[in-house]
């Protein structure tokens, strides 16, 4: 009998397309297994040690941020990041329409009010003049996403949310890599995510996240809550105090003589979520090849580029005069609307091209509806999705031919509509 292996629809799915969805947004070789051995015949702890410290360290200098933290997802190092902000009943926080779940999944039990913004058409990052319309005196933070790696309108978003004394959170699961004038993504705002899930820009073995913040007291309350760290190591019973003392007593460390007589205390709820040595020691190797990565994908999202600017009524995402994109998705619209977009995705499966469109807007999403939120709340986004919206696969694992094939599909299935 054939052993048959459990994989996911999708991955069964991919296995019968020429061109299938990516499954890695990132390539790997000898100098990652180098890196994973060198962590494993070594002889010290597999975690919180020099190679997390040393990722951290070298994602804070590329993204230009004083502070970096790992924790052990994107959707975690979001999670931590609005833990941070200690959300109360009556303030409200701003997220972006055009985005995955997780940049507000941890906004579900909240006792925060959402509210969804609207995007900008041609680049479906959030519209500074929906956010201007959103804002209020309860807005505690608007958290956006440079959507598909194309950065969002920093300046105007950072100045309309500050107004109103809100932190600004980029969410850069798409966005390493990308540049502008005012520096990259994680360093354009208060705190930045960062993503390193396997299909992201650089992969760190499959899971990995990392926050980014400018300042230092927030960065040590993250660190705080990400590694489950006693903050007052208490004394034997010579030098025990009365349990109200303690309460409020200042973070300090007394040892006693004798090692049994330690007690701990953890002052806040917090998890452990920090990066293993191995991921890290990955992460180090990736972002040293990250511009390479990058620039492969500009590559390749130039020549799909070309080939949609050569059809009438189909445009490419804009990426904004000064900036870098840094390619994580190639997007594109059809401006016919929506039996002439269906046409175009039925065509390029016709053309063994798996087509996976990213993403259905947030609000319109069943934990969103439920939360009162639908249809006619955010029309740009919900037009864009419904009749324009196009995504092709564009990573650095296509090869030449890949690339071609896809290229010349395009301009078949286009050339008939
Ligand atoms: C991938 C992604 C995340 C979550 O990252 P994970 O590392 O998979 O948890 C968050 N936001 C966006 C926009 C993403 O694409």
């Amino acid at each position: 009998m054939v052993e048959r292996v459990l994989i996911g629809d999708d991955m069964m799915r991919a296995g019968a397309f020429r061109i299938p969805a990516p499954s890695r947004g990132s390539t790997f070789d000898e100098d990652d297994l180098d890196a994973v051995r060198m962590v494993l015949e070594g002889s010290g702890a597999l975690t919180a040690g020099v190679h997390r410290d040393a990722f951290e360290r070298a994602m804070a200098d590329y993204v230009g941020c004083a502070h970096a933290v790992t924790t052990t997802s994107g959707t975690v190092a979001l999670e931590l990041a609005i833990r941070l902000l200690d959300l109360q009943q009556g303030d409200e926080v701003i997220v972006t329409a055009q985005t995955f779940h997780a940049t507000a999944q941890s906004l579900l039990d909240s006792p925060a009010t959402v509210r969804f913004c609207d995007v900008d058409a041609d680049t479906l990052n959030m519209d500074p003049a929906a956010l201007e319309r959103l804002t209020n005196p309860r807005t505690r933070a608007v958290m956006l996403v440079h959507y598909g790696g194309v950065i969002a309108d920093m300046t105007r978003i950072v100045e309309i949310a500050h107004a109103a004394g809100a932190l600004v959170i980029e969410d850069c699961a798409h966005a390493l890599g990308a540049r502008s004038l005012r520096g990259r993504p994680g360093a354009l705002a208060d705190i930045g995510c960062f993503s390193f899930h396997s299909s992201k820009n650089i992969s760190t073995l499959g899971e990995g996240g990392l926050v980014t913040l400018r300042d230092a007291d927030l960065a040590d309350r993250l660190r705080r809550v990400r590694d489950n760290r006693n903050d007052v190591v208490v004394a034997d019973r010579a030098t025990m105090e009365p349990i109200e003392k303690l309460i409020d007593a200042a973070p300090r460390t007394v040892y006693g003589e004798e090692w049994n007589h330690v007690i701990s205390q953890v002052r806040r709820a917090g998890t452990n979520a920090t990066m293993s040595e191995a991921a890290a020691a990955v992460g180090l190797v990736q972002l040293r090849r990250v511009d390479g990565l990058v620039a492969r994908r500009t590559k390749i999202a130039n020549a799909l580029a070309d080939v949609v600017r050569a059809h009438d009524g189909m445009r490419v995402q804009s990426v904004p005069v000064g900036t870098t994109s840094a390619h994580h998705l190639f997007t594109f619209f059809c401006e016919h609307g929506g039996d002439t977009r269906d046409a175009v995705i039925r065509g390029l499966e016709r053309e063994s091209v798996q087509m996976r469109l990213r993403y259905a807007p947030l609000h319109l999403a069943p934990e969103w509806r439920l939360r009162g939120h639908g249809l006619g709340d955010c029309p740009v986004a919900e037009r864009d999705w419904f009749e324009r919206h196009l995504n092709l696969p564009c990573h650095p694992g296509m090869r030449d031919d890949d690339v071609e094939y896809l290229a010349e599909s395009l301009d078949r299935v286009l050339g008939r509509i």
